[in-house]
């Protein structure tokens, strides 16, 4: 992208719901931008020549962070609606992944990365087990930088060769991702930065995932790995397996965890260590399990929200808020859970929390983004309050996980700089991504 941010940007008299507990909701409130920082909210700021966004009429919150997404996968959306977890994994990994050249992987990551902006999402971790070379790791990485998004480049493992890496390999994690920290992902307070995305005891084995674990250490990475998915994952006690070697820690994110046992999430809480949830999946996708959402809140277990999959599912974080309070709800209210212990209610406010400030300190951002505080990067969303599905608007809060959707979503600020106007997308890049992407999806799909 060639557009750069304007010094100052004033945000003026919107409905602002800061997600800094010491803030808290405001009405007729201005945010001033300076630099891609947020340099004042409250009402009545001066602009001082500053670009002026009206935002009567709106909802103002800080973007959405999606804590786990396997991005390559968009340009062949909804492929997997009717499949269960295993057909999904014999489709996208056995059948599909292999296929993928470096260009397929340009093409899903800037269609699902741009999806992303136009869903009020402006962080996203971008958890790509598709790096069949090194030139698909530049490409996800270059189409990440071309869209604009706030986002992290989960290294992950080939979808050629599979026997070698999955399935109880003993093969370490490629170190071409320490070409990738050196020469591409060496700065961490860049707009996109570097993880590894990890196969850990369940797909690889402990030796292995100690290896991983202590390259990803010594490169000053953190790491995410899927836990728990289905019973049999689940009886692979993963978690236990890394609590026993001592490898357990706050760099570890750990995603879905559906049949991890109650014990793993004291693991994970004692070791400060963090979980991605997908709630539309846990429910909808057969096989995985289900949601933990009723665990790690009773844990404490610092948690954000996920879009996993856009074979499966949707784009947006709405969706995923949506899914997790009626999961919760039924878990609470029709005792549909598995946890023995007391669980509370759980409101749409802390379901909002985990879709902004619980990823940004699931993904290690926290003191960055998640709120709309003084001092923290300037992604911003702005949805129009006045839309037929919102209007009137009771409660912000409530409006926004109750009914909003990607529609809504009228402006996006990604550090300050508009990636979404007056409900558009700024610039021809979608363009460019939806010929890239048909191009690939006709060669994978062959339709
Ligand atoms: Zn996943």
């Amino acid at each position: 992208m060639t557009e750069h941010a304007p010094r100052r940007i004033l945000i003026e008299n919107g409905w602002v719901v800061t997600g800094d507990p010491a803030v808290g909701t405001l009405t007729g409130c201005d945010i001033l931008v300076e630099d891609g920082l947020i340099a004042g909210v409250g009402p009545g700021l001066a602009g001082d020549g500053a670009e002026v966004i009206d935002a009567r009429d709106m909802i103002v919150f800080p973007g959405l962070v999606d804590t786990h997404k396997h991005t390559w996968q968009s340009a062949v959306r909804h492929r997997c609606t009717e499949l269960d977890l295993q057909t999904y994994f014999g489709e996208m990994f056995g059948r599909l992944g292999g296929q993928y050249r470096p260009e397929d992987v340009y093409a899903g990551n800037l269609l699902g990365a741009l999806s992303a902006i136009d869903a009020g999402t402006t962080t996203l971790m971008d958890w790509s087990h598709v790096q069949n070379s090194p030139e698909h790791s530049d490409q996800a990485i270059a189409a990440l930088r071309d869209s604009g998004i706030r986002a992290i480049f989960g290294h992950g493992w080939p979808l050629v060769d599979l026997p070698a890496w999955l399935g109880g390999s003993d093969r370490p994690h490629t170190d071409d991702v320490r070409r990738i920290r050196r020469e591409l992902l060496a700065d961490d307070d860049a707009l996109v930065t570097l993880h590894l995305a990890g196969r850990g005891p369940e797909l690889s084995t402990l030796h292995a995932t100690t290896a991983d674990l202590a390259m990803a250490r010594d490169l000053g990475i953190r790491v995410s790995i899927h836990m728990g998915c289905g019973p049999e994952f689940g009886a692979m006690a993963a978690i236990t397996q890394l609590e026993h070697a001592g490898l357990l820690g706050p760099d570890l994110n750990f995603v879905h965890c559906s049949e991890s046992a109650d014990d793993e999430f004291a693991m994970i809480a004692d070791s400060g260590g963090s979980v991605a949830l997908a709630p539309q999946h846990e429910q909808a996708f057969p096989g995985i399990g289900h949601t933990s959402l009723d665990r790690v809140r009773a844990f404490g277990i610092t948690t954000g929200l996920s879009t996993d999959t856009e074979t499966h599912g949707a784009a947006d974080l709405f969706t995923q808020m949506r899914a997790g309070l009626a999961a919760h709800r039924s878990q609470l209210v029709e005792g549909r859970s598995r946890f023995t212990g007391k669980l509370d209610p759980f409101s749409v406010t802390e379901v909002f929390t985990m879709a902004t400030q619980g990823g940004a300190d699931a993904l290690g951002l926290g003191d960055r983004i998640g709120s709309l505080t003084v001092g923290k990067r300037a992604d911003i969303i702005l949805v129009r309050a006045s839309d037929p599905n919102l209007f009137p608007v009771t409660d912000p809060v409530a409006a926004l996980v109750a009914s909003a959707h990607p529609g809504n979503v009228d402006t996006v600020l990604v550090e300050g700089t508009v990636r979404k106007r007056a409900g558009s997308l700024v610039g021809d890049t979608f363009d460019r991504a939806r010929e890239l992407a048909l191009a690939s999806h006709r060669r994978l799909l062959g339709s």
